[in-house]
């Protein structure tokens, strides 16, 4: 496996390749949720390439960039174990050669990102669509791998590909979560045994909703209200029903629509959700 952390030599590796690219974006502290979307891309693709980096652009001031895990090496084992063939770990200054805020900028449809994590995280989406089009950009995948556990981030970067015309296809993978159903999330290291107990009401309250379909319950309102119950006095951001352009309906459709799920548990936000 090669290491990569400068452009250039980012740039020689990608000219000199003939067959597809499978391309993973992560922030690093890789978990079994990250490495299913690299074996995705190891399936169907020639050529995997994972980078590795913790985008200043999409933390808002007041949020934990700084204290965001970074275990380096562990994360350069896990890709070399997982077959990755790149990774890619580029400083913040390789990235934003001006400095972002002096930089063009790419800014989400304001509908699907003044909403849930973007009402809730000012700028976060820009940032993100930012470092992603650079990564796309550079690497020039023909697959790019997404967790349907960002699931606003997800639908957001499907929209920059289809609105730029850009030749990528985003592929969105399954949640990967623990022997007890809570969602993998590299954030789950903040939690401390009472809190991750607590935490486990958010799987409870999506098997609630799986109930809630079974009996034939399809109504928005009626199935946010059974999730809703489970969490109970749980500090919950949002708990809601959209369709794939991230606005409310009425009534579920089975391929259309996902039920949206962000809670705080002692402090750590956690999001979680269910594609229907
Ligand atoms: P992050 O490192 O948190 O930016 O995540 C990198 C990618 O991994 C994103 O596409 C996430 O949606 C995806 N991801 C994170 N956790 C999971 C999970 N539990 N299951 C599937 N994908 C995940």
């Amino acid at each position: 496996m090669q290491l990569i952390t400068n452009i250039n030599d980012l740039i020689d590796w990608r000219n000199a390749q003939n067959g597809t690219i499978g391309y993973v974006a992560t922030m690093g502290a890789l978990h079994q949720g990250h490495l299913s979307l690299i074996q995705n891309a190891k399936k169907n693709n020639d050529k995997t390439i994972v980078s590795i980096f913790v985008n200043p652009t999409q933390f808002g001031a007041n949020e934990d960039f700084s204290k965001y895990p970074r275990p380096k090496d562990k994360d350069i084992e896990l890709c070399k174990t997982a077959g990755v063939d790149v990774v890619f770990m580029p400083e913040a200054s390789q990235m934003y050669p001006n400095e972002a805020h002096n930089e063009v900028n790419i800014i989400p449809p304001v509908k699907m990102s003044n909403v849930f994590e973007g009402a809730l995280r000012p700028g976060h989406f820009n940032g993100v669509l930012l470092v992603i089009i650079k990564f796309f950009n550079l690497i020039r995948p023909a697959n790019a791998y997404f967790g349907k556990k960002d699931a606003q981030q997800l639908l957001i970067i499907k929209r920059m590909v289809s609105d730029l015309f850009l030749n990528i296809n985003i592929v969105g993978c399954d949640i990967v979560r623990d022997s007890n159903n809570l969602a993998l999330s590299s954030r789950n290291v903040y939690l401390d045994s009472a809190s991750y107990d607590i935490a486990l009401r958010i799987p409870k309250a999506l098997e609630r909703v799986s109930y809630c379909i079974l009996s034939n319950k399809l109504e928005s309102s009626e199935i946010e209200k059974a999730a809703l119950d489970v969490l109970g006095d749980l500090e919950v951001d949002y708990c809601k029903i959209v369709d794939f352009n991230l606005e409310s309906i009425q009534k579920i459709k089975n391929g259309e629509s996902l039920l949206l799920i962000a809670v705080r548990v002692s402090g750590v936000r956690l999001l979680d959700n269910f594609w229907f």
